[in-house]
């Protein structure tokens, strides 16, 4: 392709995929024999793009079925881990190579502007880098012990691992539990939502290339109330992971006891918080930080900073800014490269916040911009609303929207601000702004979420390069991502006992 960044560029790029919706199992793609279908549909424009077969029993049966032979043969799992670091590397470098491919067909299922969804790609491939080179430095711990024994500690793996995962970024929330699942030998059947399976679908099949074996990746396709609670029943899946609202993670930890106790981890839906506090200048930068905390990928980020808490001096002055930038903000295209605001991902989603919005209007809500969908820009877009006044106990400001949807509030003292920040039902993340490092600190220790951010808007998963590993709280969910400890996640421990004499 001559240009990527060019409009026309992009669109002719999109009529040219080939677009195969058939699963990968057994290191195959093949037809599912499910009675159900759903379709793809592009929420800029409501085109169709594919028809996909939700996955039955028979199919969900066949795909663990796969997995676990592939477990217990030892293609994968007996591998050590730097030979499982060697291919998942070539799995990297898969990904770079068809980073435009993967980010159009994020793009045109779930609406996310390529100006975000391309170098969405690359950090996702920076995920599977990062487990990578981490996966070769883990060592297995030799315990004190007499003359005569040998004990050691080791992590094994689960066994199959099934993968649950939502839209909002299709490949890389994929790949953040895939990968760390692959690399601690697991072999793993994902299914991705049924809003977006085509970049997953196109992972599998550059896993295979990377020299990944047969049956060790699989990728199924499928409702959430099909495929995935067969997925979540499954006496033959060892752990489930998932990523998604906190209801369906609340139907998963009931779908594992009423099967064969799986482990789970679940990464869940959030609230969270950004907290302004006084003494800061460049009022204009932090405007379009706190705007850009909520509104990016239209809001549908589980980290998304949708309450924001604002010391009161500064509070009429970020409003007026905040409100500024977010009407001078047009949605457009996704498939332009100039785009920075895409749709929402179905119009069942433009509802969803709609409806929510209309509510905490009819409560009394205050809307200083926003408060409607934008037609002008495409089907599912809705323009960025920021509501004021609203009590902290509102279900606005303490349910999830996902949608590029916050309320703003004034505080007095910084204790007052934990307090709110710190009450809700949820725990994921909390972005902080301040020059009081001190007291940034003091108060990142205490504040509720796994990640908290300091003077930069919060990114929504972890770093796996750096190593940092996190934990949401409450009805975020629990279970670690990223660093060593999220690898370890994908294991159990073990110790072996030997006498030597
Ligand atoms: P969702 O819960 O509707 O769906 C997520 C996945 O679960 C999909 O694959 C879906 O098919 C499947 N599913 C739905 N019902 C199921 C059932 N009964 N049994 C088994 N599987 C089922 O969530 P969504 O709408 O796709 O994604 C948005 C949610 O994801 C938001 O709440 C957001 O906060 C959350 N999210 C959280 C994180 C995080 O790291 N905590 C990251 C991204 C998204």
């Amino acid at each position: 392709m001559q240009n990527p960044n060019e409009r026309t560029a992009w669109h002719e790029q999109a009529r040219q995929l080939s677009i195969d919706t058939r699963a990968l199992i057994g290191g195959a793609r093949v037809e599912l024999q499910g009675s159900a279908r759903f379709d793809s549909v592009n929420p800029q424009d409501g085109s169709i793009i594919a028809s996909l077969v939700s996955a039955s029993q028979v199919d969900v049966d066949a795909a663990v079925a796969s997995a676990r032979q592939a477990f217990s043969q030892g293609c994968w799992s007996q591998l050590s881990p730097h030979q499982r670091s060697r291919t998942l590397l070539r799995l990297a470098d898969q990904i770079e190579q068809h980073r435009e491919e993967l980010a159009l067909l994020d793009s045109i299922e779930m609406g996310m502007p390529v100006s975000t969804s391309l170098p969405d790609i690359a950090v996702a491939s920076g995920i599977v880098r990062g487990v990578a080179e981490r996966v070769g430095t883990l060592s297995e711990q030799l315990l004190p012990s007499a003359p005569d024994t040998l004990a050691l500690n080791l992590r094994v793996p689960h066994g199959v691992v099934a993968a649950i995962t939502p839209w909002n970024f299709p490949l890389y929330v994929a790949l953040a539990k895939v990968v760390p699942a692959l690399a601690m030998g697991n072999s793993v059947v994902l299914k991705p939502s049924e809003l977006a399976s085509l970049s997953c679908l196109r992972l599998g099949d550059l896993a295979l290339a990377a020299g990944i074996p047969a049956g060790v990746l699989n990728v199924i396709t499928g409702l959430g109330g099909q495929t995935g609670r067969l997925l979540a029943l499954h006496e033959d899946v060892d752990c489930l992971s998932f990523t998604g609202s906190t209801a369906t993670g609340r139907l998963l930890m009931q779908y594992a006891g009423q099967s064969n106790l799986k482990a789970l981890l679940l990464e869940c839906g959030g609230k969270s918080p950004q907290i302004v506090l006084d003494g800061l200048d460049d009022l204009d930068g932090l405007a379009r930080a706190l705007v850009q905390g909520f509104v990016w990928n239209s809001g549908q980020v589980c980290v998304s900073g949708t309450r924001i808490l604002v010391a009161r001096a500064l509070y009429q002055p970020l409003l007026d800014r905040m409100v500024g930038l977010m009407e001078a903000m047009r949605g457009g295209d996704p498939l332009q490269a100039a785009t920075q605001l895409g749709p929402l991902a179905s119009e069942a989603q433009l509802r969803r916040v709609g409806t929510m919005v209309e509510a905490a209007r009819s409560r009394g809500g205050r809307i200083a911009t926003g408060g409607a969908p934008d037609r002008d820009a495409g089907l599912c877009h809705y323009r960025p609303t920021l509501f004021t006044d609203l009590p902290h106990g509102d279900a606005l400001m303490q349910e999830e929207v996902f949608g590029p949807v916050a309320g703003l509030l004034a505080f007095d003292t910084p204790e007052q601000a934990l307090q709110l920040a710190n009450d809700s039902r949820y725990g994921l993340s909390a972005t902080l702004w301040t020059r009081d490092f001190a007291l940034a600190n003091r108060m990142a220790r205490q504040v509720r979420g796994g990640p908290v951010t300091v003077n930069a808007v919060a990114s929504p998963g972890p770093s796996y390069a750096m190593g940092s590993s996190v934990e949401p709280a409450g009805a975020s969910g629990f279970g670690v991502e990223g660093g060593t400890a999220g690898l370890l996640a994908y294991t159990r421990a073990k110790s072996l006992h030997f006498r030597l004499a």
